[in-house]
């Protein structure tokens, strides 16, 4: 295992973190996923208040632990944003009662993914005057948010000054976010990026296509390369639901310096295979068709359409098409067959994609039983 800066955290943390979102079948497969993760070299652990026992059992594990195996270990524990100072006061002291510890090593807020999160965060009365109160007494070391919003939103965030870190979308297969990667790293924020395996497109379970094309290379191992081959980037979080999931990702022997050659020429075979099989209906992922009056995440369906018509990432486009309609604001956005053909966004393609239709194949291909977040 290698260890990265967390930014300005200046915490030292292993380049894998492991989330423990999906690991609560029982307490025992926590545990036995926990020990294992230390035994591959991971020192930092996510949690979160909405994911079930997680902190519990974190926090019964941790008291467990020898004092110089704890000193070791950082956990991540993630509150979601409120306008009440008083609730955001109550479930920092529930956390950590949860977590049997007297401080957070990382708090993030989870999910600042609205305008209106934006300002309970940073209006006179929200609830930054908790956040404050323990940023000072040191109950928090060390605050960042996780986002699932729209670029400017995460850029606005960054711009507050108010954080040390930022846990964030973005992949290969997603490189939409890339302006928060640099202003980030700019402001010497720790970057922590969300589950690349699974949100960065299914790469646990590649179609053989996808597979064919990255060869030498695994899918998988290829978008890890892709990140920790950015050293602005300091961990990437695996949410294994049990010991024999860390092996796959944990077990590659990455290299974490820069891109070599023979990787650069895959990833411009990829770009290459995408215009190619796409050709006239590529959407080249420029958002400016966007607002569209029936709030249809247009640029994320053609993202979907692309993966799945290049690379037959059709599974995964159907995973994540599912969840529109039925997230909120952690996927917002209504699906394609909302789309009255009004036209509004036509003049503002410039590669003049005929949207509605394209919306309509989507919607066909993708749609089905709805999807929700893991932890509900
Ligand atoms: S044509 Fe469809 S997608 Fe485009 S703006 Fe109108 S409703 Fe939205
Ligand atoms: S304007 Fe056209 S190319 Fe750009 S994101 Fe929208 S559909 Fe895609």
């Amino acid at each position: 295992m290698r260890y990265r800066r967390f930014g300005k955290t200046n915490l030292l943390l292993s380049v894998f973190s492991l989330g423990t979102m999906r690991c609560l079948s029982s307490k025992a497969i926590f545990e036995q996923t926990i020990e294992r993760a230390i035994t591959l070299g991971i020192n930092h652990f996510e949690t979160a208040k909405s994911y079930g026992k997680s902190e519990h059992y974190l926090g019964q594990f941790l008291a467990q632990q020898p004092l110089t195996c704890r000193e070791n270990l950082y956990i991540t524990t993630k509150l979601p944003p409120t306008p009440n100072p008083d609730q955001m006061s109550q479930w920092l002291d529930e956390s950590l009662q949860r977590l049997q510890v007297d401080y957070f090593d990382c708090l993030a807020i989870h999910g600042i993914n609205t305008w209106d999160h934006f300002r309970w965060l940073t209006q006179p009365n929200g609830c930054w005057i908790a956040l404050q109160k323990a940023l000072d007494d040191r109950r928090i070391h060390h605050l960042g948010f996780s986002t699932h919003g729209n670029l400017d939103l995460i850029l606005e965030t960054i711009k507050t000054n108010l954080f040390e870190f930022v846990n964030l979308h973005y992949y290969y297969f997603f490189q939409r976010n890339a302006p928060a990667i640099v202003l980030a790293s700019q402001k010497d924020m720790g970057i922590f990026i969300i589950s690349p395996g699974d949100k960065g497109g299914g790469l646990y379970t590649p179609p053989d296509r996808l597979k064919s094309l990255c060869k030498p290379f695994s899918p998988l191992e290829l978008t890890y390369r892709f990140l920790l081959s950015d050293q602005r980037i300091t961990t990437l979080s695996v949410g294994a639901a049990n010991p024999e999931e860390l092996a796959c990702p944990l077990e590659l022997e990455l290299d974490l310096g820069p891109l070599t050659l023979s990787e650069i020429e895959l990833f411009q075979r990829l770009e290459t295979h995408i215009k190619t099989t796409l050709g006239s209906y590529h959407c080249r992922q420029c958002y400016q068709c966007l607002p569209c009056p029936e709030k249809i995440n247009i640029p994320e369906i053609l993202r979907l359409h692309n993966l799945a018509v290049a690379y037959d990432m059709t599974n995964f486009a159907q995973y994540r098409y599912r969840m529109f309609e039925n997230a909120a604001h952690w996927f917002p956005g209504n699906k394609g067959s909302h789309c009255t053909e009004c036209g509004d966004c036509l003049p503002r393609c410039p590669e003049k994609l005929n949207i509605p239709k394209l919306l309509q194949d989507s919607h066909q291909q993708f749609n089905g039983l709805p999807r929700r977040r893991l932890w509900e």
